[in-house]
């Protein structure tokens, strides 16, 4: 599981955030302590400054080390009692003065070695959520709230089915699609007109990827391309393109709404090319059917996306649409 590097340091910084609120707590709780009952501050100075004393003993090899030792360890002992003593006697809660780490994992590094810990990873799956929450277009999509009452379900001959039971097909499609993802899953092109629920269900498999612990980032086309023109004005840094290219989905929303220029066209071969060779999974959406991909961006852009992409068609009540979906496959099947 891989995070983007804005969901990693935003996780990196919450965790240094508790350490630091927890260090702040402690020292905050040992003042108070302390004016309450003065003796702790010398308990304290006497138990540093005895564990100092063991620490010489052991290095000294000479005198009788082992009743120094001794002697030493039972003054610790009976100041450690007296602590606790006043401590209850003080009626303090219990963890008052606990100065153990944030997490016994890691000691709030957020790392076991060089696998991530949990409490970390915690953090990174609640600001991946976060950060969707904010993208997405509602915040509410799931796909029990997707209705299927809107699509027509006459029987189109065309077709040979109803938009209906297309669209249940679809559904059934994206929820297994959601469920089962894994890095390196297929890409999809979600073809069809405005208001069909593209958009919707493209926002579903956002949600649940990122559930299932996934890097996800989700943009209308308009933004993802004034993003890059931004880095190519340099208005912003390359390094704000990352996650773009990192994440294990890249969900881009309403392509062919944006101002389609060269330089739009060259980003979007650059974004699918990358992405198809670097095998990570990107779902597109569009209101452009074949010809009209082909006709704005180019052949290149086109057989890329109509080759590698598996194509979704979105339905309503577009019969136009449909003959030209029925002709399209004829085609395929001939090729
Ligand atoms: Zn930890």
């Amino acid at each position: 599981m891989a995070y983007t590097s804005t969901v990693l340091n935003r996780a990196r910084a919450r965790l240094r955030e508790d350490k630091e609120r927890k260090r702040a707590e402690y020292e905050d709780h040992l003042a108070r302590a302390y004016t309450l009952r003065p003796r702790l501050r010398e308990i304290d100075q006497a138990l540093r400054g005895s564990s100092a004393q063991v620490a010489a003993l052991l290095f000294r090899h000479e005198g009788d080390t082992a009743m120094e030792l001794a002697k030493l360890r039972a003054e610790n002992e009976a100041l450690q009692n007296e602590r606790q003593w006043i401590l209850d006697e003080a009626e303090l809660p219990d963890g008052y003065l606990d100065d153990s780490p944030v997490c016994g994992l890691c000691g709030g590094t957020g790392y076991v070695g060089s696998r991530m810990c949990e409490c970390l990873r915690e953090l990174c799956r609640q600001e991946q959520k976060r950060e969707l929450a904010a993208l997405l277009p509602t915040g509410k999509e799931r796909f029990e709230s997707f209705s299927l009452e809107v699509y027509p379900d006459r029987f189109y001959p065309e077709l040979g089915t109803s938009a209906r039971t297309l669209m249940q097909k679809n559904l059934n499609y994206c929820k297994k699609y959601a469920a089962e993802f894994q890095p390196g899953a297929r890409s999809l092109l979600f073809s069809g007109a405005t208001g069909l629920g593209k958009t919707f269900l493209s926002a579903c498999i956002a949600r649940q990827v990122a559930e299932g612990g996934h890097s996800v980032v989700y943009a209308t086309a308009g933004k993802l391309f004034s993003d890059y023109e931004a880095v190519k004005f340099e208005r912003a840094e390359p390094e704000s393109l990352r996650d773009y290219r990192d994440c294990e989905l890249l969900i881009i929303d309403d392509l062919g709404t944006e101002m389609t220029t060269q330089f739009v066209t060259a980003a979007l071969y650059e974004i699918v090319n990358s992405r198809l060779l670097d095998r990570k999974a990107t779902v597109i959406s569009t209101n452009l059917n074949e010809q009209d991909l082909e006709a704005r961006y180019g052949g290149q852009i086109a057989s890329r996306l109509l080759g590698s992409y598996r194509v979704v068609y979105f339905l309503g009540d577009d019969i136009r649409r449909l003959r030209k979906i029925r002709q399209y496959e004829e085609r395929s099947v001939r090729i």
